[in-house]
């Protein structure tokens, strides 16, 4: 239980990747004292988590179940930790979608735009009332250097964090006047689980209907050039941590 003069900061997709080791950086921060919230949609993934916290789990960070997809667990979640106020909220769960646009199904394609777009709309909608009523409170949302630019192959992951940015562009100037702010990270390529389940994804990767030039290009030129990036340029998820933990301060 957070004490009064803690900020209460909760975050969405703590099993793995960026999601942890923010929780993890900020449950951490003594100076600072935040009562951070990890949320995971399968408590049955904590154990990672749990390890990293050390002696700060059941104290600075405590666990909730949260499924960004559902209405019903997303109030859940919110009205439970009600009385505490949610001063921060980091959205952060996402899913990729890699592969020709004629190898996906119209439900694979909802399912990146329930949890990527709609997933982040759910999680406002239930913690603005209160930020707007107490005129506090700071939203960071983590969208991509793909929602500033697109990918070949990556039409419909591109395509959520696009909607994303335009809605927390729109929405952000309309926070500004009750003092809640709304900032937007972008990273480029970062070393989690996301990676390696493109990885996997492009060696089950096919081709149905899509034309010989594209699929050279993907394979011969893309492909290559984006393990290069990756090598080059890939940065930590605990490089993401610090990065939002600056923005929130
Ligand atoms: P991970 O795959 O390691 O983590 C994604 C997290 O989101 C997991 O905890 C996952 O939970 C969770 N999640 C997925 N669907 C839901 C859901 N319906 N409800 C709640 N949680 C869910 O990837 P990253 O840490 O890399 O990704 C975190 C964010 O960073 C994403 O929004 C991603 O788009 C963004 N990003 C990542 C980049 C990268 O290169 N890695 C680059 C730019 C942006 P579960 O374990 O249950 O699947």
């Amino acid at each position: 239980m957070a004490s009064s003069g803690q900020k209460v900061v909760l975050i969405t997709g703590c099993s793995s990747g960026i999601g942890l080791r923010i929780a993890v950086l900020l449950a951490r921060d003594e100076k600072k004292g935040y009562h951070v919230i990890a949320t995971m949609r399968d408590l049955r993934k904590k154990d990672k988590l749990v390890e990293a916290a050390g002696n700060c789990y059941g104290k600075t960070l405590t666990l909730l179940p949260l499924d960004v997809c559902s209405d019903e667990s997303v109030k859940k979640c919110i009205d439970s930790v009600k009385d505490r106020h949610v001063d921060i909220l980091i959205n952060n769960a996402g899913i990729g979608l890699l592969g020709p646009l004629e190898s996906i199904s119209m439900e694979e394609m909802k399912r990146v735009f329930e949890t990527n777009f709609f997933g982040v709309v759910r999680m406002i909608k239930e913690v603005m009332p209160d930020m707007k009523k107490r005129r506090s409170g700071h939203i960071v949302v983590m969208s991509s250097v793909m929602g500033l630019q697109g990918v070949v192959f990556n039409d419909v992951y591109t395509a959520s964090k696009f909607a994303m940015e335009g809605f927390c562009e729109s929405l952000a100037v309309q926070l500004l006047k009750f003092n809640v702010n709304l900032s937007m990270i972008e990273p480029g390529p970062v070393h989690t689980e996301f990676e390696t389940k493109m990885m996997d994804d492009v060696s089950k990767m096919e081709y149905p209907g899509t034309d010989a030039e594209t699929v050279r290009y993907f394979k011969d030129v893309y492909l290559p050039s984006s393990i290069d990036i990756f090598e080059a340029m890939g940065q930590t998820p605990q490089d993401i941590a610090r990065c939002t933990k600056k923005i929130i301060e």
